[in-house]
This record gives structure tokens, C-alpha cells and sequence, in this order.
């Protein structure tokens, strides 16, 4: 059975129309497209997150660049989450909302001198190195700075978490880790630098993984080489076991079973021969179902083969359909009774590969009609574009019944703004 709140818990019907919290969409009937974004949705998922972990000695950083607007991480730090960051832009938004980066970790393969350099001032909790290289770099800026560095070692424990090809982030043939092999060179090297301090280890498998099985494999992997680690005269204090957790965006998709994933995580963390402490980085999970994108069918048109609802939002708003294939689940605004029809939904961008949803069932609609899309938290903004000189999006935060804008939409001067003419 359909239910709606799997893919927004803070949604209502009232009067035959999606309501998000106390708010009438239909608020936003002239500022399409939108994105609606609900304060309790959020909540909902950061308490699944705490008291899926409430036994164990637990960080969670929220990965920022699911969804960096710093309003959103304004909400995770007050729940007292740290942020798992990517690159400079990423840090400078932290510390917008933080006063430095002891609640940070610096993720990435390829970080820039520079990009190093300011997490290190700014006093970031650890730098998830990648490569032997990183590290002597690492270790050249901390000596510069003549400030330690404290790092931890993200690890490819070669695992397959039977993703989409493009988020799958730890198979042999994968940019990202290293091998234990090579770990254990860096430890013993980063053992005997005065300004590396290697505090932790890492992984992160992918991401939309529904299995548990892949998780506790990377997890036990990583465990006995913490394990070689020690006899090897090596303590690490943290083990990160990544974000990755998946997300319902279609009616067949299963629910992440993130209280089976906790419980066996901390059940082996609670045997291993000394305390670890967790450090979870989930960034779609929390903030993907909680958040709309409305958008205004501009036209319907019909030829032989097909139907199609022409939308005023596109691949440049809401890039996952063409990116990765991916659904994402779309209702009419009214709750109409009208008959099923199949159709394509697409934007008004000048490529085949703009569609929302392709050969999609749906309540027959009419022009002027509004459509709610549905998960549109995470990758979404993130990855949005001005492609065809197109408008970035504006977005809202509902709280109740308040609404506060949190991004402008853009406006024609922006589009040209760095140009030098
Ligand atoms: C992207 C990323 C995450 C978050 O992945 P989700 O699938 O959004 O949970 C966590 N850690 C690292 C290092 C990442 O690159």
C-alpha cells in the first residue's frame, strides 16, 4: 500500500490537498518550482538516527554535501551532530554555523594544499586521508603550521554494496581508500611523524545500500586490522563506518532497517578487545524524505506514442531522474479521483535526458496543475545547476505553520555576476 508519509512523515491531507506540517502547498502556487523543506521531518529522522545508537558511545556527523543550505545545518548542530565535509566550501559553511571544526571531519581523494591547510587552522576533529601521497602532504602542512594533525584512514575493505554503479565506493576497481596493505605502511609512517596523530580509521561503502550484510562485513574487515594495528603497537580511539544508508523513493522500496544495522554494529564493537569509539556520516538518510520540490505543469501535449506534462522545473533543479535513472515519487497537488494515465514528466530543458519521471501512472492532471516530487532533500539542491540560464530554486523551511525562506531564488544579475564583460 501507498502511504505518503514514507516519503515525508510531516505530510497531511486536508480539504483533498498535501499539506506539509500545517502549510497549504498551494501557498506557493506563483513560486514554483520550490523546495519545501519540513523542520519536523527533520527531527523525525535525526531521533531514528539517536536512538538507533542511544547504547553506544556514538558521533554522527551529517554529511553536508547531501544538502549544504546552513539552515539545515543549523538543525543538526543543535541536535549536537558534528559535519563529514568535502572540500573548502563545504568547511567555510561549517564554520558559518560553528565556531571551528572540532565536530568536523574532512573527507575526500583529492584535497588541495589550500583545502588542507584551512582545516587545520580551523582546528578540524580529523582529515580522512586517502593515498600515501595526502598523508606526506598532511604532514608537511602540519609541520609548517607546527600544529599535529589529527587523521584517521579511510580504508576500501572491498565490499559490494549492490548499488548503483556510480555510488558504489568500495569495490577493488574503486577510486577511494586504500588497501589494508597500504594502510598499515601509512599508520606505521604516520606513527613516527611528531605531526601526525592517527587517531582513527574509515570507510564508506556507497550510498542507497538497503542491505545490512555489506555494512557488517567492511565492519568486521576493518575490526581485525585494528586488531593487527594494536599488536603492531597502534591505538586508534574512533571507527567510522561512513553514512550510505539507504532511503524509500519509490512505493516498492524497502525501508532501511537501521535499528538491525545499529544493534549488530554495536554488538561487535561491544566485543572487540578494546573501546572504540562510533562515528556514523549518514548525510541522504536524514535529510532526503523530508523535503518537496513543487513544480507547475506548464503543458500537456500529446503525440501518437505519448503523453507529456511540460513542467517550469527540469534536470537543472532536479537532476537524480536523469543522473542516475533514479524514481522519484510524484502526486498531483489535489488528490484527484480522476483515471490513471501513463505519462512522461519532463522539464522544459533542451535535452531528451530532462524528465522527472518516465512512462509514469498518475491521476490524470490539467495545465496549471501543481505536482509534488517527492524525496527531494538530498542530491538535489546539492547538485543543481543554472544550465540554459536557468534560475536556481528558491527554498523554504516549514516549521508548523511558519514559513521561512532559507534561499532566495536567484535572480537574472546572478546568472552573469562573475562574468567580466
Ligand atoms: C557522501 C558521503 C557520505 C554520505 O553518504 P550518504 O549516502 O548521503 O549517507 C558519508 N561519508 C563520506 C565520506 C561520503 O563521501
Amino acid at each position: 500500500m501507498l502511504n505518503l508519509k514514507d516519503f515525508l512523515p510531516s505530510l497531511r491531507i486536508k480539504d483533498n490537498k498535501i499539506f506539509v506540517e500545517s502549510v497549504d502547498l498551494e501557498t506557493f502556487k506563483d513560486e514554483t518550482p520550490i523546495f519545501v523543506y519540513s523542520k519536523e521531518a527533520i527531527n523525525f529522522y535525526i531521533n531514528k538516527v539517536k536512538n538507533a545508537f542511544k547504547n553506544y558511545d556514538t558521533k554522527v556527523f551529517y554529511a553536508v554535501k547531501a544538502n549544504p543550505n546552513i539552515n539545515l545545518l543549523k538543525i543538526f548542530r543543535d541536535a549536537d551532530f558534528g559535519f563529514d565535509t568535502v572540500s573548502k566550501g563545504e568547511l567555510f559553511r561549517v564554520l558559518n554555523v560553528e565556531k571551528n571544526l572540532k565536530n568536523t571531519i574532512f573527507s575526500g581523494v583529492g584535497k588541495r594544499k589550500d583545502e588542507i591547510e584551512y582545516a587545520l587552522k580551523n582546528n578540524i576533529l580529523a582529515i580522512n586521508v586517502e593515498s600515501f601521497s595526502e598523508l606526506k602532504t598532511v604532514k608537511n602542512i602540519a609541520e609548517k603550521l607546527k600544529k599535529v594533525a589529527d587523521i584517521s584512514i579511510r580504508v576500501n575493505p572491498e565490499v559490494n554494496p549492490k548499488t548503483h554503479p556510480y555510488i558504489s565506493t568500495a569495490l577493488k576497481k574503486s577510486k577511494f581508500g586504500v588497501s589494508f596493505k597500504e594502510a598499515l605502511e601509512m599508520y606505521m609512517y604516520a606513527r613516527q611523524e611528531k605531526f601526525l596523530n592517527p587517531l582513527g580509521i574509515h570507510f564508506h561503502i556507497g550510498s542507497q545500500i538497503f542491505e545490512v550484510e555489506p555494512f557488517i562485513e567492511a565492519l568486521e574487515k576493518t575490526l581485525n586490522f585494528v586488531k593487527v594495528l594494536k599488536e603492531k603497537g597502534i591505538t586508534l580511539s574512533f571507527i567510522d563506518i561512513g553514512g550510505g544508508w539507504g532511503v524509500k523513493y519509490s512505493p516498492k522500496d524497502k525501508v532501511f532497517p537501521l535499528e538491525v544495522l545499529a544493534n549488530k554494529v554495536i554488538e561487535k564493537l561491544k566485543k572487540f578487545d578494546y573501546f572504540l569509539k562510533l562515528f556514523v556520516e549518514p548525510g541522504r538518510y536524514l535529510i532526503a524524505n523530508t523535503c518537496i520540490m513543487l513544480t507547475k505543469i506548464l503543458y500537456i501535449k500529446k503525440n501518437e506514442e505519448k503523453t507529456f506534462y511540460i513542467c517550469d522545473a527540469g534536470m537543472n533543479d532536479f537532476p537524480r531522474p536523469s543522473l542516475y535513472k533514479a524514481y522519484h515519487h510524484i502526486e498531483p497537488l489535489y488528490q484527484n479521483k480522476n483515471e490513471e494515465e501513463i505519462v512522461d514528466i519532463v522539464g522544459p530543458i533542451c535535452e531528451s535526458g530532462d524528465f522527472l519521471a518516465l512512462d509514469r501512472k498518475i491521476k490524470k492532471c490539467r495545465e496549471e496543475e501543481l505536482l509534488v516530487c517527492f524525496s527531494a532533500g538530498a542530491y538535489t539542491m546539492s547538485m543543481a545547476s543554472n544550465y540554459n540560464s536557468r534560475l536556481r530554486a528558491k527554498e523554504v523551511l516549514i516549521d508548523k505553520d511558519k514559513i521561512k525562506v532559507i534561499r532566495e531564488r536567484e535572480n537574472l544579475e546572478d546568472l552573469i555576476r562573475k562574468e567580466i564583460f
